[in-house]
């Protein structure tokens, strides 16, 4: 970085702050967060006149920095906007108490040139590495999410891939086709958690694809690709045999977990598959119990008939299978007891804010019950927070994976986190940099929710 301070402009030296602590947030666990403040024009009151203008500004800038700490930088920006950087922040929930400190300063009306006005603001949010890994466009995404909360009415917006994100229904199937060849397909793991004993029972499998030019894309967007083109049977058959290849080399050193890897509805759809998966557990010399499917329960029941043959035939191999967002489905009761799965996995969507909302609470506790009393293994998904972790745990859950214990992580962090000393848990072991969350974070592309009032 060679820029010279004295040099920049106000935006420029805004932009080359951000940049600061983008990198020293690198080697730390703390996000970085970004506000962008607009305020809607005056309905009564003298904010025409240079003057009033100027005044109208700074009292406002003056509210916004009391708002503050010390160590916050805040900004003029161009267009009579107003830019707030957080350097160190926990979590988005941190973000949003300084955001609600911001609204409640600007309650009161301003007394400009005799009058009083009330001015309400609209706040954009956006947070590294959670929406971008660069400044300028962690910039523009608290823009984007600024204009969301004006469109919106609302106060403030944090931002979502959606307000954005190019469409990017341009994924070409030869690109994908490409990327398979040219390795731009890589896996991360994530580890599952044994309620119990604390301690690592297995790991499911999450590709991402590091795409030349659009940077990491998410399987929720190349997936649907790849089943539109038919290219998910040779995307599925690969991420099979390198989670395979990777078993091998962990059981190679002493360390003895399953895989588990997600198969979509077209998979199913194939007679070949159980072939295919029969003759790389051989070659590899790997006892078919040590891989795991995930399958969702629409996936099955998009041709229930077949994929149940396929389910069998694959089953009989000795390889286990987990229905996959178990609730989000039509979930038919009758199938699930004809269903030869060993696991059932809790739905995210239920488990994530389990500790507010008491009928999710009751929704993941029945679905433990009627996982029992089917004889499944039951794991919860998208376990964020030690409350839920602690819930799961009195239920009777036997299996949590989110990001609570760990994001899906490359192998290399997987190997640390496997090889832990016996005593040291997983949480230490995290906060004490052995595997950088905030790396990982960034290997995960953005995780853009909405968070919005
Ligand atoms: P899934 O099978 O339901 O995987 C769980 C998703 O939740 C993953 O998203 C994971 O990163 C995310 N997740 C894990 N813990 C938490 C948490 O605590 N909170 C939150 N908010 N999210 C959490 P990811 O990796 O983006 O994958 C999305 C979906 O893409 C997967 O959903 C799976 O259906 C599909 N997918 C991923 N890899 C493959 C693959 O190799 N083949 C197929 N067919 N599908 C895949
Ligand atoms: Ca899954
Ligand atoms: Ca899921």
């Amino acid at each position: 970085m060679s820029e010279n301070i004295a040099d920049l402009s106000g935006n420029t030296l805004f932009e080359f702050r951000v940049r600061q602590a983008i990198l020293a947030a690198q080697h730390s666990t703390n996000q970085v967060g970004l506000i962008m403040i607009d305020f809607d024009h005056p309905e009564n009151g003298p904010t025409n006149g240079q003057g009033a203008a100027l005044e109208f500004s700074e009292k406002m800038f003056l509210r916004l920095r009391g708002a503050l700490r010390e160590s916050d930088t805040v900004i003029h920006m161009d267009g009579g906007r107003m830019a707030a950087l957080l350097p160190s922040i926990g979590n988005a929930d941190d973000v949003l108490l300084v955001v609600n400190k911001i609204l409640s300063k600007f309650d009161k009306p301003l007394t400009l040139q005799d009058s009083k006005v009330q001015v309400p603001p609209r706040i954009g949010i956006a947070l590294f590495p959670e929406h971008s890994t660069n400044a300028a466009t962690l910039m523009e995404r608290a823009d984007s999410a600024l204009i969301a909360a004006k469109r919106a009415n609302k106060n403030y917006v944090l931002y979502s891939e959606n307000q954005s994100r190019p469409k990017r229904n341009h994924l070409k199937m030869s690109e994908l086709r490409q990327a398979i060849v040219a390795d731009e397909i890589f896996l991360l793991y994530q580890p599952k958690i044994d309620l119990r004993t604390e301690r690592i029972t297995g790991l499911e499998v999450l590709a991402r694809w590091q795409h030349p030019k659009l940077g990491i894309i998410s399987p929720d967007e190349f997936i649907p690709v790849a089943e539109r083109t038919g290219l998910i049977i040779p995307l599925t058959l690969w991420v099979l045999h390198e989670a395979l290849l990777q078993h091998r080399s962990w059981k190679k050193i002493g360390i003895d977990v399953s895989v588990a890897v997600n198969l979509s509805m077209w998979n199913l759809d194939s007679q070949e598959l159980p072939n295919q998966i029969h003759g790389l557990l051989e070659k590899l010399g790997i006892p078919a119990d040590n891989l795991e499917l995930e399958i969702t329960e629409s996936a099955i029941m998009g041709d229930p008939q077949a994929a149940m043959r396929t389910l069998r035939r694959i089953r009989d191999l000795g390889v286990k299978f987990s229905i996959d967002d178990f609730g989000t489905g039509y979930s038919s009761l009758a199938y699930l007891k004809k269903l030869p799965v060993t696991g059932m996995k809790i739905d995210k969507s239920f488990v994530q804010n389990m500790e507010q909302d008491r009928d999710n609470a009751i929704i993941v506790r029945s679905i433990v019950d009627l996982g029992h009393n089917l004889g499944l293994k039951v794991i919860a998904e998208g376990v964020e927070t030690y409350e839920a972790k602690e819930m799961l745990t009195d239920f009777g859950c036997d299996v949590g994976q989110g990001y609570y214990f760990s994001r899906p992580i490359p192998a290399t962090q997987a190997t640390t986190l496997l090889t832990k000393p016996e005593g040291m848990s997983l949480q230490n072991l995290l906060s004490s940099g052995g595997v950088s969350q905030a790396a990982v974070r960034s290997l995960n592309g953005r995780n853009g929710k909405v968070a919005e009032r």
